[in-house]
């Protein structure tokens, strides 16, 4: 049976998408998945697709088709067989969230024919939540489609994820991002230029950025702040990245960290463009005087250096050392 992945209102992903259309079409679902990637990428939005596409009453190759009863329904996540298991602010995924969840799980679909869970941003659920959870992934009744979403595979339990089918989620190319923007949200292609080049590649954050002009003013602040991050006095750069990786917990913390990196990522890349007289686009093509500037003073080996040093700290960070020491102790090498 074929099915095709043109209605799924996603920007990029086409790998997942295309693999996950076909398991609608054919109803053959995997019972657990695990879909992996940075803040706003797309993992709710590709949860939400694959759940309307299971109860879709369209032809198989035409679902999600957005204008059944069953698709409206799940796009405003509003069907009674779409169940989205959220934590509250500030605390984990706890045991009776997962245990709510689970008394219902027996039951069958009320009106479609799967009925969907999603634990969104199960990072660091506890112990005691994926213990209950693996309960229903051991035996997983028919009918039931379990998706979890994390920012990263390692920050749930091994014995989870060894049940899911793992869907890791990368950042779109910009061009991906430019043409779905313009297709599937109406944006004018100078608009979707713009908002694409600040998203780094995250189309759910484009889209609520086209919705929301202050999130594009924040996203500039938050850019102008990476690249001071790189340049200045030291001790002024130090309060910067105190700054700059203050959440509320260790996780924000350090989701707040790897974006600034990646923010200083983008600039030094730019700057190894501009060095090398490579013809490639910059991310921040109305700075070129100020980039210019900068590499007449560092040169190339430095910048290339600097570029090495901020591709370990994230991948430090990313194994769990303390964001703001991390992000300190590369200030200091960058100097
Ligand atoms: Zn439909």
């Amino acid at each position: 049976m074929h099915s095709t992945a043109e209605n799924w209102r996603i920007i990029g992903h086409r790998r997942a998408v295309r693999g996950l259309a076909h398991a609608a079409a054919t109803e053959s679902p995997a019972h657990a998945y695990l879909i992996t990637g940075p803040a706003q990428i797309g993992k709710r939005t590709l949860a939400r697709e694959l759940a309307a596409a299971l109860n879709c009453t369209a032809a198989p190759d035409q679902r999600p088709c957005h204008l059944c009863p069953n698709c409206k329904m799940t796009d405003k996540e509003a069907h009674p067989d779409l169940i989205m298991v959220e934590r509250t602010t500030e605390r984990r995924m706890g045991v009776e969230q997962v245990r709510d969840a689970r008394e219902q799980v027996d039951w069958r679909p009320y009106q479609g024919r799967f009925k969907t869970y999603v634990f969104v941003d199960a990072d660091d659920i506890s112990e005691g939540a994926s213990n209950a959870l693996l309960k229903t992934l051991e035996e997983p009744p028919p009918q039931i489609v379990v998706i979890l979403t994390a920012a990263q595979a390692d920050a749930v339990p091994a014995t989870v994820v060894s049940r899911c089918r793992v869907l890791p989620l990368q950042p779109g190319a910009l061009d991906e991002v430019v043409e779905g923007l313009q297709v599937l949200r109406g944006a004018s292609p100078e608009e979707a230029r713009r908002l694409a080049t600040l998203s780094n590649g995250r189309a759910g954050w484009a889209a609520a950025a086209l919705a929301n002009p202050e999130l594009a003013a924040r996203r500039e602040a938050e850019l102008d702040r990476a690249i001071e991050l790189s340049e200045g006095k030291l001790g002024a750069r130090l309060l910067k990245a105190a700054q700059a990786c203050k959440g509320e917990n260790f996780l924000e913390s350090r989701a707040l960290c790897l974006r600034t990196l990646e923010d200083m990522q983008t600039w030094w890349r730019d700057l190894l463009i501009v060095s090398s007289g490579a013809s490639a686009p910059l991310a921040h093509a109305a700075r070129r005087v100020e980039l210019e500037r900068q590499v007449e003073k560092r040169g190339r080996a430095r910048i290339v250096r600097g570029l090495r040093e901020i591709e370990i700290t994230a991948g430090a960070v990313e194994r769990n050392v303390t964001p703001r020491l991390a992000l300190e102790a590369l200030l200091l090498r960058l100097n």
